[in-house]
């Protein structure tokens, strides 16, 4: 999984065409220093030119002035044309999510001038279950560390020896008994 990064220009007025609007009712888009954390997670919602990948993700952090300012967990996608709003609830401390992104710098790593940008999520970081102690962002294993993990017991148990080890797992595995 990841998180959506949004990043919010200056602060404009669009309460003509969007102050009525059923899911996303707003008059302000962009981002200034006065607005409160209800008014930064409406900018943010949307509406923003994403594909249907977007709506995989659970989380998104508002990056506005050079600074974190807000993280939300995503509850619901709404798309308009070839643009997409979403709804979810703001984070406050103790939460992973904020407590990692929120006051620090922009957490993306990128020159790319695209407001929304997709970041991995720090939610699903575990440590790789081979034991070198690397951190994996998908899955359990660092890529090649499964087949590490495996040639680690045919190495201890087996002398090395793959075909031991297959011997051994033939008679002894768990469809043996059907054969
Ligand atoms: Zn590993």
């Amino acid at each position: 999984m990841f998180l959506l990064r949004i990043k919010l220009g200056p602060r404009t007025y669009v309460g003509d065409e969007q102050g009525a609007h059923k899911f996303l009712p707003r008059m302000h888009a962009g981002w200034d220093p006065t607005m409160t954390d209800q008014q930064v997670y409406d900018a943010a919602r949307g509406w923003w030119r994403l594909n249907q990948r977007a709506e995989q993700e659970r989380y998104a952090v508002v990056v506005a002035g050079g600074q974190c300012r807000l993280a939300i967990r995503i509850t619901k996608w709404q798309q308009e044309g070839d643009r997409r709003a979403f709804a979810g609830d703001i984070l406050g401390p103790g939460d992973l999510v904020h407590d990692k992104f929120v006051g620090k710098p922009d957490p993306a790593n990128s020159t790319s001038r695209f407001p929304v940008l997709y970041l991995a999520d720090p939610v699903d970081e575990a440590t790789c279950r081979c034991g070198c102690g690397a951190t994996v962002s998908r899955g359990e294993w660092l890529q090649g560390h499964d087949q590490r993990a495996i040639h680690d017991r045919i190495r201890a148990d087996f002398g090395g020896s793959v075909s031991k080890f297959i011997d051994w797992y033939d008679a002894n595995g768990p469809f043996a008994s059907e054969n």
